[in-house]
């Protein structure tokens, strides 16, 4: 609980700044107004946000979570789609919120939007939710040509009715009246295009995969719809029937010889990797596929060993427990790893006599496409390995789909949340690999080099797309300058260039938007003062989605670039000289991924690594992986675990049988 406490002070802040924003509007919005109204100190606004710019991007980001929170809860309300739709539309025209200061606040916020990078993106990540949403629920109802254009009728409905609301100041609209209305005008719409029969229809729409760091289009990808997830689902149920009775050392046989096959196609499926994620191949040909590998390997030797225990309960009674499997699971992979996340995912399912759909990220459709062919080669049963693909909506479908018995995701952690809610309207299992913001803590006595060694690990592999990184890396304030030295010495040595280059050291990013978003905290580290070391700029000489690596020095706790998961090559280097100090400003957040510390003292090295608020420690080194080892995330990076024994627990369910060996006592 007493975690929450800065969570709720800063919510309290940001409360007072809308009323602000709401009233005197942004000309005189200060922070100094701010304090005032929160009857706190102007320094502890200064504290919480730094300066005035970020304190407006954190109101309105609060804003845009306000106004989303009940329309998204009334899409997780079941119903069929088209109560949803109007449940997410009334929800939408909340008369709270219409006549309330949101309204006010959303009508600068749109006008601020048009001039502020950091607000633009804030605003068209908001549009295309909405519009994404309602594109979802309109899937099941109206024919495919349809949907894009009355998502954005109705969207644009919405907008207008707000717009209309800040303007008339205290109006408090019956909102039935614009529901209907807003439904009557695209009944129209609904009347054409409506679906011949009720139910879903297969969606014939398409998307293709870009290699990052050439822009070609490397494959076109049909999406998965409704219909193709139920018939998934379905042939999954089938197979899985039986896959459940092979006995594990038989399951075992086949996914070791699916891992000898990803052995033997490392060479190929790396190459393949890298084009689709940018990463360059001296990664993807030591790691990616043979990580996959070696996790498959895991838990084929594991297979056979899956076990319940006998439990003796005396002489009239024993007990005993069966671990089964769970039937079908959804998994859902990010778009750094695609294929050793399919790999994570699979292998313990498939182990556990599961059987497992995958969707993997709309960036990196392809080598999951090429692991399910490696399980058919190996002799899986069809149906137990199934890729389907598509964006957030596909993945929506598995997390509600009733055949489906648990959810695995790996991604942010608010694709996190929301897996979990739709989840939840059948119950399922959830396990949740989510985002980081870990800190890699480097004491007095640490040897430098492996200091340094570790921080560019913990930063700039996959150009720093990796969850667990160590981008808050707090450096003991008397080997400071001696650790800079040497970092930006190493750090201006790495080769940036074609992925497919041996040679390459770091690759591009996965996509133009995500190169403009990681560009867009270099600026804010700037703005909010802290010094650039080395890079901070877009490599231009190369055609793709190249940033440099970058490294910040004088760096504060509250700075964005410090707070936020960039997933990008940025590094922020902090100083502290005392071991509590730095305990307590490494766990000073809502993440708990990752955490790691250099030095030589054995006590000390235990001691803090126990006080770390971290579900994936590691001492004098950093983003080391085993798949012997559980992998997973404390607070909000995670739920359950991933690789190690751990996993079987995740991928199965007890079963409690008593078996009596007296007659029955009877009292009647
Ligand atoms: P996202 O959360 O954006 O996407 C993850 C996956 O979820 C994608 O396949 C995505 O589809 C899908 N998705 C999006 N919305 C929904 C939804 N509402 N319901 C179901 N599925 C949905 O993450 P990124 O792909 O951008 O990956 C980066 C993030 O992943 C970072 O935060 C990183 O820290 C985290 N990550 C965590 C790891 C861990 O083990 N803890 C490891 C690797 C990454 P699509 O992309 O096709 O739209």
């Amino acid at each position: 609980m007493r975690r929450r406490e800065p969570e709720d002070r800063r919510v309290q802040l940001l409360q007072a700044a809308l009323a602000a924003l709401a009233e005197t509007g942004i000309e005189q919005f200060t922070m100094a107004e701010v304090a005032r109204r929160a009857k706190v100190s102007p320094a502890l606004i200064v504290h919480y946000f730094g300066d005035r710019d970020t304190l407006i991007e954190a109101t309105f980001r609060q804003l845009v979570e306000r106004v989303t929170t009940r329309p998204m809860d009334a899409l997780s309300t079941g119903g069929d789609p088209e109560d949803r739709l109007r449940a997410f539309v009334l929800a939408h025209l909340n008369p709270g919120e219409l006549s309330s200061e949101a309204s006010r606040a959303w009508l600068s916020f749109w006008g601020l939007a048009l001039y502020n990078p950091a607000l633009a993106r804030l605003q068209r990540v908001h549009q295309e939710r909405m519009i994404s949403n309602l594109k979802h629920e309109l899937r099941a109802l109206v024919v495919a040509d349809a949907v894009t254009r009355i998502a954005e009728t109705i969207a644009a409905l919405i907008d207008g009715f707000w717009l209309r609301a800040a303007l008339a100041g205290a109006w408090k609209p019956d909102v039935q009246i614009p529901v209907d209305w807003i439904f009557a005008v695209i009944e129209r719409d609904l009347a054409d295009s409506r679906l011949p029969e009720a139910g879903a229809k297969p969606v014939a729409v398409s998307f293709d995969t870009i290699n990052p760091a050439t822009g070609e289009v490397l494959a076109t990808i049909r999406i998965d719809g409704q219909a193709e997830i139920d018939n998934a689902v379905a042939r999954a149920v089938e197979a899985q029937k039986h896959w459940a009775r092979v006995p594990g050392v038989e399951r075992g046989r086949i996914l070791f010889r699916a891992a000898q096959l990803l052995v033997a196609r490392n060479e190929e499926l790396a190459r393949l990797e890298t084009c689709d994620t940018g990463k360059p191949i001296q990664e993807t040909i030591a790691v990616d596929v043979l990580s996959g590998a070696d996790c498959i390997e895991y838990y084929a030797g594991l297979a056979r060993t899956i076990a319940g225990e006998h439990i003796d309960l005396g002489d009239a009674a024993f007990g005993y427990t069966r671990r089964e499997p769970l039937g079908v699971v959804g998994g859902i992979g990010a778009w750094n790893y695609p294929l050793q996340i399919a790999c994570w995912k699979s292998a313990p399912a498939l182990a556990c006599g599961n059987a497992m759909i995958f969707k993997p990220a709309e960036l990196t459709p392809l080598t999951a496409i090429e692991l399910e062919k490696v399980y058919r080669e190996a002799g899986l049963p069809d149906g137990l390995f199934q890729v389907v693909q598509g964006k957030g909506d596909t993945g929506r479908l598995l997390s509600r789909h009733p055949g489906i018995a648990k959810m695995s995701l790996t991604g942010e952690v608010g694709t996190g949340k929301k897996v979990m809610i739709d989840a939840a309207g059948t119950l399922k299992h959830v396990t949740l690999e989510l985002g980081g913001k870990s800190a890699l803590i480097v004491f007095e006595d640490a040897d430098i080099d492996e200091a340094v060694s570790g921080a560019l690990l913990a930063n700039f592999y996959s150009a720093g797309e990796v969850c667990t990184n160590g981008t808050r890396v707090f450096v003991h304030a008397s080997v400071r300058d001696d650790f800079l030295a040497r970092l930006k010495h190493r750090t201006e040595a790495m080769v940036l260039g074609d992925p497919l280059n041996p040679a390459t050291q770091m690759g591009a990013l996965i996509s133009r938007e995500h190169m403009d978003k990681v560009l867009g905290y270099i600026a804010s580290g700037q703005q909010q003062g802290a010094r650039l070391l080395t890079g901070g700029k877009r490599a231009t000489h190369l055609a793709g989605n190249f940033v440099e690596p970058t490294i910040f020095v004088d760096c504060q706790d509250d700075m964005a670039i410090v707070r936020e998961e960039i997933f990008g090559p940025v590094m922020t280097v902090l100083d502290f000289t005392n071991e509590d100090e730095v305990i307590a400003r490494a766990n000073a957040t809502d993440f708990g991924l990752a955490a790691g510390i250099f030095t030589r003292d054995l006590a000390r090295a235990h001691r803090t690594i126990a006080r770390l608020d971290a579900g994936t420690c590691w001492i004098n080194t950093y983003n080391i992986t085993p798949i012997e080892l559980p992998f997973g995330g404390n607070k909000q990076s995670g739920l359950g675990r991933e690789n190690g024994l751990a996993a079987i627990e995740h991928y199965t369910q007890l079963k409690s049988v008593y078996v009596a060996m007296e007659p029955i006592d009877a009292p009647y």
